[in-house]
């Protein structure tokens, strides 16, 4: 038994990144302050309070409708309330892994892996960015790279989402020197480099959280089993 992602964890999963979006709100901030507009933090922690709202809330009705339904969602509830371009990006990712994942209410680890790497491909499809942009991409990719790679050579669910973690937060660090090619960051050409991109920051709680998160319902790994 390798583990598998259940619909309870990704409800917790979210719940756990709306928490670590509101802690950093003025840390998101301050890296758009320095190449953007300084909403980066307001913008997600608006949409992800919007989402806490909604799965948590009376009317959530997610109970039956697996994965893909509540992380459908997620998505609608992203471009609706956060405006930028990490809103209409974020949602994408969100529904692509939510198209991904289906009905089911769980999910293998090659499964959740394959359908994070359809969300990253709608994130690059609506955004055109590809690796070194300087971007969220920089931060997702690797990280369902990563997540796929552990799947394949057999890595137990919270292993491979440790790696996918680590990934991401390399991922994130490389958009340090880079010069940003999409987005408003893009504007400012050569003066970008220097700093953390902030979607790639976002990016990053994002899988931070996943690893926090996801592997702490399934069933319990057995090495060597
Ligand atoms: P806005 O730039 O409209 O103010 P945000 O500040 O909320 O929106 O989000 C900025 C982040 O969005 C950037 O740091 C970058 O990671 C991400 N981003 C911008 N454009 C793109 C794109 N074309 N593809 C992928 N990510 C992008
Ligand atoms: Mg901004």
């Amino acid at each position: 038994m390798s583990g598998i992602v259940t619909q309870e964890g990704v409800a917790a999963w979210l719940r756990a990144f709306a928490e670590a979006v509101a802690k950093n709100r003025e840390y998101l901030t301050e890296l758009d302050a320095a190449i953007g507009d300084a909403d980066h933090g307001s913008n997600m922690d608006r949409g992800m309070q919007a989402v806490v709202g909604r799965i948590d809330g009376p009317s959530a009705g997610t109970a039956g409708g697996g994965v893909g339904a509540l992380l459908k969602l997620v998505g609608m509830t992203l471009v609706s309330t956060v405006g930028g371009a990490a809103g209409p990006l974020y949602g994408t990712f969100f529904l692509q892994v939510g198209k991904a994942a289906g009905e089911a209410t769980e999910l293998t680890l090659a499964q959740w892996a394959a359908a994070l790497e359809a969300g990253v491909k709608g994130v690059q499809m609506r955004g055109k960015a590809v690796l070194e942009d300087k971007t969220m991409v920089d931060t997702l990719m690797p990280a369902a790279q990563a997540l796929s790679a552990a799947a394949a050579s057999g890595a137990g669910l919270a292993e491979a989402l440790r790696q996918a973690a680590a990934a991401a937060e390399q991922g994130m660090k490389a958009t340090i020197p880079l010069i940003a090619r999409k987005g408003r960051a893009s504007y400012l050409g050569e003066r970008s480099a220097g700093h953390q991109d902030p979607g790639a920051t976002s990016s990053w709680l994002l899988l931070q959280t996943a690893a926090e998160t996801l592997a702490a319902g399934a069933p319990a790994e057995v090495p060597g089993a």
